[in-house]
């Protein structure tokens, strides 16, 4: 039995689970021997509302790990629920979450587990192919143990529904937690910022901000850049870590990836967690001081100089050839 860990939230299962469900009946469906079965958490009416979603996908029952600390997150508790429904495959989605319940999940099995899979391209031994170094490679990897414990790698496949709906058995139990499963738990949740992120994904221009724009007062001329060009402003690790900008604004791998026409990298130096996020892009225009910077040698074009002279000197050129009275 293949059983999957659902997340949900507002919106009913996560696409991510979703896809993650239909990788799973894909496996399933080539294994010829193994159901797909579902684990849901939090309250019983939270739960029930992705019934429908996981009889689409084709489950054949769903376990409700429901009682007294099931219903916030603790990575520990979720661990334990999962490891108290015996199966063949445990997998989740390679998102922070289940990335790190099924880290916990292995553990205790003295198994391996296998991150951010695309494919299970031989069952006996099971070896997967997964992304590594931020999904710039992939590796094929032997999982040892049983069970065979893998997070799935978000887009490795479309959600689809299944042939034909099935009508899940309901399976409620509370699992029986240690205070050591509990050690870990959200307490309390806030509010966070706004969060604008599909503007940057769905971007044709995007403008990337570094640590070379040197501080979160010195934004003006790639404001300007961005307002000109129509474009929205993105930013390397170091410019959200520091607070110069916001969280959602980070392109990358523990950010967005985004896929313009063109991604005009400022004061970045291009770390491989930086490409992670904007390889996908047509057409990378680098500006920094360092000619051997790894943005610079990696772009399409790169213009070596203090971002502080060449995108003023940018702007005032597109202001004067988009003025009302600017010559053809
Ligand atoms: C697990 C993990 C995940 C990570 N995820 C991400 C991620 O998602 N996104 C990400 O971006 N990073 C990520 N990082 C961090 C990454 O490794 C780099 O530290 C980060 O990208 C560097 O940011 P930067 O290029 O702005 O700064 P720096 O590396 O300090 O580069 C600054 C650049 O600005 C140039 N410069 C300085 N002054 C000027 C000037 N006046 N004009 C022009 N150029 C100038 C310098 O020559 C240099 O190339 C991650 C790291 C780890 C370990």
């Amino acid at each position: 039995m293949i059983l999957v860990l659902v997340e949900t939230g507002a919106d009913g299962a996560a696409v991510t689970s979703l896809e993650t469900l239909t990788f799973a009946r894909q496996l399933a469906g080539r294994l010829g021997t193994q159901s797909v079965e579902a684990m849901v958490t939090g309250s019983l009416e939270a739960a029930a509302t992705v019934r429908d979603q996981l009889a689409a996908q084709g489950v054949e029952s769903v376990h409700h790990a429901g009682g007294p600390g099931m219903d916030r997150y603790s990575a520990g508790a979720w661990a334990t629920a999962l490891a108290a429904v015996p199966s063949d495959y445990v997998m989740a989605a390679g998102t922070p979450r289940g990335s790190e319940i099924l880290a916990h999940v292995a553990a205790r099995a003295g198994t391996s587990m296998a991150a951010n899979v695309v494919d299970v391209v031989d069952t006996d031994p099971v070896t997967v192919s997964r992304q590594v170094m931020g999904g710039a490679a992939f590796e094929q990897m032997r999982v040892d143990g049983s069970p065979t414990v893998i997070t799935v790698a978000g887009h490795a496949v479309e959600p689809a529904d299944a042939a034909r709906p099935s009508d899940p058995a309901w399976r409620e139990f509370e699992p029986e937690l240690t205070e050591a499963d509990l050690a870990t738990a959200v307490v309390r949740v806030e509010e966070g910022e706004a969060d604008n992120t599909s503007a940057l994904t769905g971007a044709r221009v995007v403008v990337g901000a570094g640590r070379g724009v040197g501080g979160a007062d010195d934004f003006d001329d790639l404001l300007e850049l961005t307002d000109l060009l129509g474009a929205t402003l993105g930013a390397s690790r170091v410019v959200t870590s520091l607070g110069w900008r916001p969280h959602y604004e980070q392109i990358g791998q523990t950010g967005s990836r985004i896929s313009p026409d063109v991604y005009i990298a400022c004061g970045i130096s291009g770390a491989v967690q930086h490409w992670a996020g904007c390889q996908s892009a047509k057409t990378i225009v680098a500006i920094n001081t360092d000619a051997d910077a790894p943005m610079v040698t990696g772009a399409d074009y790169a213009i070596v100089g203090d971002l502080h002279e060449v995108v003023p000197a940018i702007n005032e050129e597109l202001r004067r050839r988009t003025a009302p009275d600017a010559a053809e």
